[in-house]
């Protein structure tokens, strides 16, 4: 068996239950501190995602109301000249923005 900490050749001791992978519980204390900091790491990166995403979403939701309280009569003209009610029309510009408004 090779440790997968330092890569030395040792003999499991056979205690039952997990698969000895290291030498020694030095290696061990060592091991388990790198899985902790990939945890961590791991961690940082889905924050991040986590943080991106909502940000992305918080920023949609502040434009918003702008854009329609810019003018709501266009947009209501906008939904009747596609034969649209307001509702479904904001329903849709909300959704994809085809027209880019
Ligand atoms: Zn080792």
């Amino acid at each position: 068996m090779i440790c997968i900490v330092c890569g030395k050749e040792f003999i499991p001791r056979n205690r039952g239950g997990m698969p000895q992978k290291v030498c020694s519980s030095e290696c061990k204390k060592i091991r388990i501190r790198e899985l902790n900091k990939i945890n961590y790491q791991r961690k940082i990166e889905q924050k991040k995602d986590y943080n991106k995403l909502y940000q992305t979403k918080k920023r949609v939701r502040k434009q918003m109301p702008k854009s329609t309280s810019k003018s709501l009569t266009e947009l209501q003209k906008q939904a009747q000249s596609r034969g649209l009610s307001y509702g479904q029309y904001v329903a849709m510009t909300e959704g994809s923005r085809p027209d880019g408004v």
